[in-house]
């Protein structure tokens, strides 16, 4: 099957299986597992922070990021599109106590500096503490330039806020903006990073930042049931990808950039091609089409999220370029069929 529901659909390689089964273990809860203690060396060295720390997925990095900054009653700034506040089952406010207050995003998924100004409130004791800024890079797989995250984290950070990233695919926008991970992180005082989409490793994020905040994030993991024993077998797909996997993303992005250019032509679809700037291309479906296309890409031997108005596609370590011949053709012979 030809999978393009997701980044995080890709299956650990050979390589990756192989680093694994030869991963030295303890036991990391303790402390001892090595594997472990070298992915998160390897980590906040890439990014250039103090410290990291091996999370079991993205949404329990973001969330003891967000308990670790931010006390109960505070609250936290964050675009209204963003994956912590739309995709997370409301986290923050279950688990932590603490508010999420939505700014508006723009087309390409960024905030502006003025809203995250005028959104901090007075020191006063009928208000929420505003604590804290949470950007999100890439939005949708668009990339925002780091001219404009350093400008809105700057803004927080003047009204006395802390900024944490979701860089859930940060390394495909630091690919894509053709800059280091550690310049594409630099403005944050923490990032979360998922090994697990574009990365191609089966489970696990790192969440890296100065020592005290991250020492914060070790407890809340612990409280959130996040601590993991012989993690070393994980913690190795961790250090395969950031070792083997990152340039490579380029080829995803250009697949992607491929796929958009060859469905772009077909009638009855329509291809938003300013959306195409990393490993997401976005299909504009009429509703009609929907149960017709998923028939046809399946009988192709193509698995996807088909629906209207628009459906997503992504590509990842397990596409090739054949892969996006044969999506094409299937789209191809779908839609002419329908004339
Ligand atoms: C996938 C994703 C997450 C969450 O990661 P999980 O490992 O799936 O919990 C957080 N933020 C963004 C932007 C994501 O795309």
């Amino acid at each position: 099957m030809i999978d393009l529901r997701s980044d995080t659909v890709s299956r650990p390689t050979r390589a990756m299986r192989e680093a694994m089964a030869n991963a030295e273990v303890g036991d990391d809860v303790y402390g001892d597992d090595p594997g472990v203690i070298e992915l998160e060396e390897r980590a906040a060295s890439l990014f250039n922070k103090e410290t990291a720390l091996f999370m079991p997925s993205g949404t329990q990095s973001n969330l003891a990021a967000v308990m670790a900054h931010c006390e109960r009653g505070d609250e936290f700034l964050i675009g209204d599109r963003y994956h912590i506040l739309c995709h997370e089952a409301g986290g923050t406010a279950v688990l932590g106590s603490v508010l999420p207050r939505a700014l508006a995003t723009d087309a390409g998924g960024a905030v502006d500096p003025d809203d995250v100004r005028a959104a901090v409130k007075p020191d006063d004791p009928h208000f929420a503490r505003t604590r804290l800024l949470c950007l999100e890079n890439t939005v949708s797989g668009m990339v925002i330039d780091l001219d404009h995250m350093t400008t809105v984290a700057r803004a927080a950070h003047d009204a006395g806020l802390r900024v944490h990233l979701d860089g859930a695919r940060i390394l495909n926008a630091a690919i894509a903006l053709g800059i280091t991970p550690a310049r594409a992180t630099a403005f944050a005082d923490t990032v979360s990073v998922c090994l697990s989409k574009g990365l191609g490793a089966p489970v696990g994020s790192v969440l890296c930042g100065q020592k005290e905040v991250i020492a914060k994030a070790h407890r809340i993991r612990k409280m959130l049931g996040g601590g993991m024993r012989q993690a070393g077998v994980l913690a190795a797909c961790g250090s395969f990808a950031l070792e083997h996997n990152i340039e490579r993303l380029a080829d995803d992005h250009r697949r992607a950039r491929d796929l958009a250019q060859k469905l772009q032509g077909i009638d009855g679809i329509s291809v938003p091609m300013d959306l195409v700037q990393t490993n997401m291309v976005f299909v504009d479906i009429d509703p009609s089409d929907v149960d017709p296309l998923r028939t046809a890409l399946n009988r192709a031997g193509i698995l996807a999220s088909v629906q209207a108005p628009r459906m997503r596609i992504v590509t990842h370590l397990d596409i090739d370029d054949d892969d996006i011949d044969l999506v094409a053709s299937a789209f191809l012979a779908c839609f002419r069929r329908n004339d």
